[in-house]
């Protein structure tokens, strides 16, 4: 693979920990360079999430060569190549050059081999298999630079092939475009997905989830929603998408983007979120919060000013509140007001309880709960004023008169 010129090195690139790490390496005859994601984003003076390297020995010289040189390293996925190492508290991992041997449309059997195109040739798309070296010296095979400036995702090879060995690509085009694409869509990567839409119904919903929450928190996620749609692609994974308005209107609000929410803001209201979570395999949590975004009610009074906003605070909890609050595009009012108020106020607690209904003599059981609802109801009507005495004199009033 021969150098196609430099970039400027990121600062990650040669500190510290990555040059003990390659000092290490290099010690011990293995060459190893950065790929994927940590260089396109270098390419686009962006950071990186995760630092991922290429090296050309098998996965047990490397443990050694870390280990001699002592660099703590884990045998994440010796089997795939991949080893994890921690230099100066630097999180890297390095995978051993690989081919194909076999693929089922899900996962690849590999071989490890020495060939840098080899191992280029088997990543997705033409601007995820690029290399540096820590100096900035570049290795781009596919000319995925030139497509990267173009904001065009293209498959390394011929689409349908590369599709039929990891059915997953047609996700990931869709991400990646969303993430780093300009329309138009690249003509035949864009065909080939459409052609094989409806073979995506073998894959795990882990993987399918983590992909179509990684398009959503894109900021072009409306726009790739809509041509995933168009394509044939959420009719196994997402039939309910109900266009992606909300969700435009939904991101301008928004000071981080948030998966999850946003992909209630491309469902319909009433959706089925129980379905929708294990489908996606949205943990109980995660579905309970799908569902209370999902949910008709309660509605979401901005107009109705502060005391409405704490009423709905107080009732959902800060967090589910936002959320509504956030998802509620229609709705008139005041909705920054609402939102800083959601951000800023801690709910009080109901200053009565169950005990001190029976220390008024009650005796245990519904009536006590039906009480200390109304308790509630009248508190919370009064915007949360009301003392702990004036809660127990309303307690003692509602007891005796009823
Ligand atoms: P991100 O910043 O979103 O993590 P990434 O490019 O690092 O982007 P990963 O999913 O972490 O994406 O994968 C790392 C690299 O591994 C990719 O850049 C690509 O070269 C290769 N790769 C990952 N998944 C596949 C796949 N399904 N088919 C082919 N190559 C893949
Ligand atoms: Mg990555």
């Amino acid at each position: 693979m021969i150098a196609a010129g430099k970039i400027e090195a990121s600062a990650w690139m040669a500190d510290a920990s990555s040059q003990r790490l390659f000092a290490a390496l290099g010690a011990a005859g293995i060459v190893a360079r950065f790929v994927g994601g940590c260089v396109r984003n270098a390419v686009l003076g962006k950071t990186a999430d995760d630092l991922d390297l290429a090296v050309d020995k098998p996965p047990e010289s490397v443990m050694r060569a870390l280990e001699t040189a002592g660099i703590k390293v884990v045998p994440t996925g010796l089997k795939h190549g991949t080893v994890t190492a921690i230099a100066n508290s630097q999180v890297f991992e390095l995978t051993t050059l690989r081919r194909d041997v076999e693929t089922d449309g899900r996962r690849a059997v590999v071989a490890f081999t020495d060939d840098w195109l080899e191992d280029a040739g088997r990543r997705d798309f033409t601007f995820n298999a690029l290399y540096a070296d820590p100096d900035g010296t570049l290795y781009d095979p596919f000319d995925g630079r030139a497509d990267l400036a173009a904001g065009r995702v293209r498959f390394i090879g011929d689409p349908d092939t590369r599709i039929a060995e990891d059915r997953l690509r047609v996700l990931r085009f869709f991400r990646f475009h969303a993430w780093y694409g300009r329309p138009p869509l690249d003509g035949p990567s864009y065909q080939a997905c459409a052609r094989n839409a409806a073979s995506l119904g073998g894959l795990s919903g882990e993987r399918v989830r983590k992909e179509l929450l990684r398009t959503l928190e894109a900021s072009a996620a409306p726009d790739a929603f809509g041509a995933m749609r168009e394509a044939g692609v959420l009719d196994r994974w997402l039939p309910e998408y109900a266009g992606s308005a909300r969700l435009r209107a939904l991101i301008a609000r928004e000071d981080e983007p948030d998966g999850l929410r946003r992909l209630a803001a491309i469902l319909p209201t009433g959706a089925d979120a129980t379905a929708i979570g294990k489908r996606l395999k949205l943990s109980t949590q995660e579905a309970m919060r799908l569902d209370v975004m999902l949910a008709r009610k309660p509605e979401i009074d901005i107009a109705g000013g502060p005391r409405a906003w704490r009423e709905g605070v107080y009732r959902l909890g800060n967090g589910l509140y936002i959320d509504r609050l956030l998802l509620a595009v229609d709705a008139p009012g005041d909705w920054r007001a609402a939102l800083a108020m959601a951000r800023a106020w801690t709910p009080p607690e109901l200053p009565v309880s169950g005990g001190d209904a029976l220390k008024l003599g009650l005796r245990p059981g519904p009536r006590v709960g039906a009480l200390l609802d109304a308790v509630e109801r009248w508190w919370v009507d009064g915007d949360f004023t009301a003392d702990r005495a004036a809660c127990l004199a309303e307690l003692e009033r509602l007891a005796r008169a009823t």
